[in-house]
């Protein structure tokens, strides 16, 4: 996606992230200034006065106004009405006083007061303040801001306002004087002073905190945008990719889980490729092996059919033969794979019991013999007359035998041996195939237990006639016997020098040693 530049900012996790922030930092010093404002700096000293001087004052004045003059106009002084309503908001430094229709002083709530020093207000002033849109904010005597009138907040003209006649007097209500001593003076001026300092601090800490969050939070978001980045390029097929975060907090651990996620990831894909690779190598070493033996017996099959007639017995004879054998050879291709197959999908089942290892090995080197013979390859068999009975599936360990021993000539040169040992281990009992053949090249030795490896060069270092069944490299065989050696807990070890020949050796578990072999072997 190409955003422009701002929208990609303002879709940024550090834009939003920091949005919020300072917001909510404005927030609460917002908050905080107008607290300070509204109860510290207020003017009243608690709720109770608030609410008597924004909300009940007036009222209640108006309401003792009436009374007043209902009292005047019965003859009855007004003293005991304001000393009682003067005693009530007493409290909250509020003072009354009844002034008469010339502004001269009738009664007082509070005579110590500084109220008690005044004799008489300007009448026509009172008059003024009487009428609805005084401002009692302003100072009426500006020349003296400690003046009685100054301090005057509302005053009621004492009339009855049914009738038309002139009023009676006036009543007012004043705050009281502020008496401030030089020592409240100066603490309030360090109270004062110690509220701006911390205001001061108050400020530089939100400054610094927010100056140290905004950072933390750049740093913050850049790492996450590193992931980001990372995941993005895993997305668009970079298996590679690896995110660098040292740190042990959260986004750190998340990093060292990406990277071992992309790792396996990684090596996942690979050897999925790899075997797909090996999937289409397999189907080409199958095509391989099968067609050459294919085309000899379609050659040989033609040849018949053309020359038929004009063959003796003899010849006849020989291309059935020829046509058999590669027959042979296709069976026998096609029953290898189906066995590996079988021991790949774990469906091969052994049918194991103690046997004789010394007879077996006997049959399987005179099986052997006639094509050491063809060779010039000699064969041994050494193994002590006091060998114990093996367990394991004789068919299957035959099997293996002939197919070392058979590589062991095939591998060799005229005048070379093949020996098979058998000697007892400690709970075992170990085949060893050792000959004076050509040798392993030691890149080699690592693959000849994989199906269809066949060496470096082999392929065609043992290609012999078609008809030759054993010349055929399959890459099969090793694969076969290494997977029947398994099945039996065991493993077929193998050393080898180019040149000098080849040693192949495994263990089978003595009877009645069957299961705790299997178990160390699985074990191992
Ligand atoms: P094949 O003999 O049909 O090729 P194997 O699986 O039996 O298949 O052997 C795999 C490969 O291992 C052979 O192609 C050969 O290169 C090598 N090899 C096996 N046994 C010997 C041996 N005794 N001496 C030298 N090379 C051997």
């Amino acid at each position: 996606m190409n955003l422009p530049p701002m929208h990609r900012l303002a879709n940024s996790l550090f834009f939003r992230v920091s949005t919020t922030f300072l917001a909510l930092s404005g927030l609460f010093a917002g908050g905080y200034f107008l607290w300070i404002e509204n109860v510290v700096t207020s003017p009243y000293d608690d709720d109770r006065e608030a609410d008597w001087y924004e909300h009940r004052a007036e009222g209640e004045l108006d309401s003792l106004a009436e009374e007043v003059v209902a009292a005047l106009r019965e003859g009855r002084p007004a003293d005991e009405l304001i000393q009682r309503y003067g005693e009530r908001v007493d409290e909250f430094e509020a003072e009354l006083v009844v002034f008469g229709p010339d502004g001269a002083l009738l009664a007082s709530s509070s005579p110590d007061s500084l109220s008690a020093a005044v004799r008489t207000v300007d009448a026509a002033l009172l008059a003024a303040m009487a009428l609805p849109g005084w401002d009692f904010a302003s100072y009426p005597v500006a020349e003296d801001i400690d003046a009685y009138e100054n301090r005057i907040f509302q005053v009621n003209a004492l009339a009855d306002s049914t009738r038309a006649e002139p009023a009676l007097g006036f009543l007012a209500a004043t705050f009281r004087p502020m008496v401030i001593g030089a020592a409240e003076l100066e603490s309030s001026n360090a109270l004062l002073g110690r509220q701006t300092l911390l205001v001061k601090v108050l400020v530089g800490m939100l400054i610094w905190t927010a100056l140290i969050a905004l950072f933390i939070l750049a740093w913050t978001t850049h790492r996450v945008a590193r992931l980001t980045g990372g995941v993005e390029a895993i997305a668009g097929g970079d298996l590679n990719v690896r995110v660098t975060d040292a740190s042990g907090d959260e986004i750190g651990r998340l990093a060292r889980a990406f990277n071992r996620m992309a790792k396996r990831l990684a090596g996942t894909v690979e050897s999925l490729s790899a075997k797909e690779q090996f999937q289409r190598q397999l189907i080409a070493n199958i095509s391989h092996d099968l067609r050459t033996p294919l085309a000899s017996l379609r050659g040989h099959a033609e040849s018949l059919e053309m020359r038929f007639e004009n063959m003796d017995a003899e010849q006849r004879r020989a291309g059935l033969s020829a046509v058999m054998n590669n027959v042979d050879l296709l069976q026998k291709l096609v029953e290898r794979m189906l066995l590996i197959s079988r021991f790949d999908t774990d469906q091969a089942a052994l049918a194991c019991e103690p046997f004789p290892a010394i007879e077996l090995a006997d049959e399987v080197v005179r099986r052997c013999e006639p094509l050491a013979d063809d060779r010039g390859v000699t064969l041994d068999l050494s193994a002590p007359d006091d060998l114990p009975l093996v367990e394991g599936d004789p068919l299957q360990i035959a099997q293996v035998l002939q197919n070392l021993v058979e590589n062991g000539v095939k591998y060799n040169r005229a005048g070379g041996s093949v020996t098979l040992t058998l000697r007892a281990n400690r709970t075992t009992v170990d085949f060893v195939v050792q000959d004076t053949g050509i040798g392993i090249a030691p890149e080699d030795l690592p693959h000849i237990f994989e199906r269809f490896y066949t060496g470096c060069d082999s392929r065609t270092r043992g290609q012999g006639a078609a008809s030759d069944l054993l010349s055929q490299n399959s890459g099969l065989g090793l694969a076969i016997a290494d997977r029947i050696v398994r099945k039996h807990g065991g493993h077929i070890a193998v050393t080898s020098r180019v040149g000098e020949g080849t040693t192949f050796t495994f263990g089978l578990p003595q009877a009645g040693q069957a299961e705790p072999e299997r178990t160390r072997a699985a074990r191992a």
